[in-house]
């Protein structure tokens, strides 16, 4: 059962949310997109890392598995205690401090000694909280030994939910088994929670449907660190997962709200690609609306998704963001599944 964490866990102190443990078995299974899964693969094979063990057959978790397992960690300090290690799957916040350090996602699994290393790097202090931004398997794989290690888990309820229950991501052309019991979320919110740990004010904003249905933001207010989950995908086309709830619309306003809750000081960590700031989440949303509009006037003049496809919607936008396993081909479909 989920908890409510209290002072005496770790000098976690939350101020406000609600756990709930409500968590009905329901796992929407979607449709179709063969040609998505060929495109992300062949794309992420070519990018992200050229490594002999890549079989087809290992589709895109597999990839994104062995990139992690032969690809270089690195850690970036931002401002404050908080610093953020890139190249295990979504970027991981680590704020660090005499109440343990407190991770906010949890790379791959393959990537533990790693991490260590570069959890080692930043401080000695063992690893006391983790915080998943979403469900995603390069979010939350490595729960579990994260979890053995001392890590309390603490997600939005939907992040749970999912996690519990066998789900396929059609996108991905995967079906991932339930996670095991101590990769579980121990204390999920509904709409926000407050926490306050190592002198730091933590703020935890769920955002409506947008990439999953499981995101949330997590705000460090006093370094003025944003961690907006894969809500927003520095300069490369974001995956939207439909078969957990997302939507181009609900990335829209997540791409919104973003840029409403910044200023030009926040550093903005994202769920993929470089740490930015609020000029870079206004490109993304630019890019987001510009491509929706055009995939949608398509769409609306009758164009099947083929012949949508094949006009190209994205093209002006390819240059700079179609290079990463998302290509304009399945970007324009994720878009045309939404509009
Ligand atoms: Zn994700």
């Amino acid at each position: 059962m989920p908890k409510h964490i209290d002072s005496s866990s770790g000098g976690l102190t939350p101020r406000s949310g609600k756990p709930h443990s409500n968590v009905p078995p329901e796992h929407p299974d979607l449709s179709r997109r063969g040609f998505l899964d060929t495109a992300l693969l062949a794309a992420a094979a070519a990018w992200l890392v050229p490594c002999p063990r890549l079989r087809a057959d290992d589709g895109i978790v597999g990839v994104i598995k062995n990139a992690a397992a032969t690809g270089a960690i690195t850690v970036q300090p931002l401002r404050g205690n908080v610093s953020v290690i890139l190249g295990s799957g979504g970027n991981i916040a680590v704020l660090s401090g005499p109440d343990g350090t407190l991770l906010v996602d949890a790379g791959i699994a393959v990537s533990q000694r790693k991490i260590t290393d570069a959890l080692a790097s930043i401080s000695g202090d063992p690893v006391k909280h983790l915080i998943n931004t979403h469900w995603h398997f390069d979010h939350t794989d490595g729960n579990r030994w994260l979890h053995e290690a001392g890590a309390e888990i603490i997600a939005h309820e939907n992040t749970r939910k999912r996690l519990m229950v066998r789900h396929r991501v059609q996108g991905w052309h995967f079906t991932f088994p339930p996670a095991p019991k101590g990769a579980l979320p121990s204390v999920v919110f509904k709409k926000d929670l407050a926490i306050d740990v190592n002198g730091a004010h933590l703020k935890l904003d769920y955002y409506q449907p947008a990439h999953t249905d499981s995101d949330i933001a997590v705000h460090f207010t006093d370094a003025d660190v944003l961690h907006v989950a894969d809500t927003w995908w520095n300069g490369v086309y974001p995956f939207i997962d439909y078969s957990s709830g997302g939507s181009i619309d609900g990335a829209i306003d997540a791409a919104e709200a973003n840029l409403a809750r910044v200023t030009e000081k926040t550093v903005v960590i994202p769920g993929h690609g470089a740490v930015g700031n609020k000029a870079d989440l206004r490109e993304f949303r630019d890019m987001l609306v510009s491509i929706r509009e055009r995939v949608a006037a398509l769409k609306e003049a009758g164009r099947s998704l083929a012949q949508t496809i094949a006009a190209k919607p994205t093209a002006a936008f390819d240059e700079k963001w179609g290079k990463f396993v998302i290509t304009p081909d399945a970007f324009t479909e994720l878009v045309y599944q939404g509009v």
